[in-house]
């Protein structure tokens, strides 16, 4: 049997027509379109049955020609600092993670694009299992109305920001990202500007994302300021030289107002020298990007260590004093693997969590 549409994978403007085309076949009026609308991007409902201005009879008839899917939690961890790790269940048994980090102002959620990743970066967890496949768009949706859902719940109120800095790689599936991205913006309200977009430097997603007329942000995984260190650390360097991929990132600047932050991994003794930090400010310098230094996360599969404060700190007044806006992210969620990197690793070890993993 064919199987429904997939209805949070749709944007507003295909949800209305769907729907609008749906009750009209039913001789139902216009304005249930809009119930279902409401109850889909405002009520956060879960499921047809929810949608309780309906009648009985076109709550059952929507089931069918539609289908509103959500994932499974498969486990919550709480972090010791706030930080919340949601292990979703996909329909297939695939299993991805997003989670939501509390700062003082603002709930950040972080998100997956794909289960698994297929670039292979040295430093990255995610990357060590490979790609199993690509999330649809109602599937990336999916983890934000639920760890929403979660977030009133439990008091903590709305997701301020969404990035994509989960599982994969998310300009390698343009096809469920791209549709996301508007339905997040326009379906849940997520202003563009609070959301960011993680590549390790797809040039053509850098370029497809350029065209978007949305203010994504756009945050690259550079973690080397020369291609010779770069290659040693992303395989996609060879196929996307570093030249190559800051000549789509100045296209992107060049569309528009859009500030790009560059992500640096501090890895001991392999990227956090000192004659690195005055190249890596030059290359901020020239797109106004910001940079945001991140101690590794150390993963199973690498004996690679975090670069020791004093080195990070080091580091950052090279940058700084170079008039370049820099920041030293905190690790967050350590404790329960919910650390960039780190997910997967996470779910491959999921059978025998950590005594302080706090694993609810
Ligand atoms: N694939 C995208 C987005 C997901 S990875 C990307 O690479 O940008 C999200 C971020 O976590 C990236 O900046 C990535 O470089 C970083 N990261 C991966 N493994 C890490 C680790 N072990 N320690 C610290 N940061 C890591
Ligand atoms: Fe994939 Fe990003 Fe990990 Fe590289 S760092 S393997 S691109 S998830």
């Amino acid at each position: 049997m064919e199987k429904g549409l997939d209805i949070l994978g749709l944007t507003p403007i295909e949800l209305d027509s769907e729907l609008e085309a749906h009750f009209q076949k039913r001789g139902q009026p216009k304005y249930r379109a809009h119930q279902v609308r409401e109850w889909i991007f405002d009520g956060l409902a879960l499921g047809f049955g929810d949608m309780t201005n309906l009648p009985v009879k076109e709550r059952h008839a929507l089931a069918g020609p539609f289908v509103m899917e959500e994932p499974v939690v498969a486990s919550i961890a709480r972090s010791k600092d706030g930080t919340v790790k949601h292990l979703w269940h996909l329909r297939d048994g695939e299993l991805v993670e997003s989670v939501l980090i509390p700062t003082e102002d603002r709930l950040t959620l972080c998100i997956s694009s794909q289960a698994g990743c297929g670039m292979g970066c040295t430093f990255c967890a995610t990357g060590f299992g490979g790609l199993r496949r690509n999330l649809t768009s109602a599937e990336i949706v999916a983890q934000y109305r639920a760890s929403q859902r979660w977030a009133f719940d439990e008091g903590k109120g709305r997701i301020g920001n969404i990035v994509f800095m989960g599982m994969g790689e998310p300009l390698a599936n343009r096809k469920g990202l791209f549709p996301a991205l508007t339905i997040l913006n326009q379906g849940y309200g997520v202003g563009a500007r609070r959301i960011t977009v993680s590549t390790v430097g797809l040039v053509p997603g850098i370029l497809d994302l350029a065209e978007r007329p949305e203010q994504f942000r756009l945050a690259l995984s550079l973690h080397a300021p020369t291609s010779e260190l770069r290659r040693t650390l992303i395989p996609l360097e060879d196929r996307y030289s570093l030249a190559e991929v800051l000549g789509a990132l100045r296209v992107f600047d060049e569309a528009g107002g859009k500030r790009i932050t560059f992500e640096y991994t501090l890895i001991n003794g392999v990227n956090d020298h000192e004659h690195l930090a005055p190249q890596l400010a030059d290359l901020a310098a020239g797109l106004q990007a910001f940079v945001n230094l991140i101690p590794f996360n150390p993963i199973p599969y690498q004996d690679w260590e975090p670069s020791p404060p004093d080195r990070v700190r080091t580091f950052a007044k090279a940058i700084e004093e170079r008039g370049v806006p820099v920041a030293v992210r905190e690790p967050r969620g350590r404790d329960i693997d919910a650390a960039c990197g780190q997910l997967r690793a996470s779910a491959i070890t999921e059978e025998e969590p950590q005594a302080d993993a706090g694993v609810t």
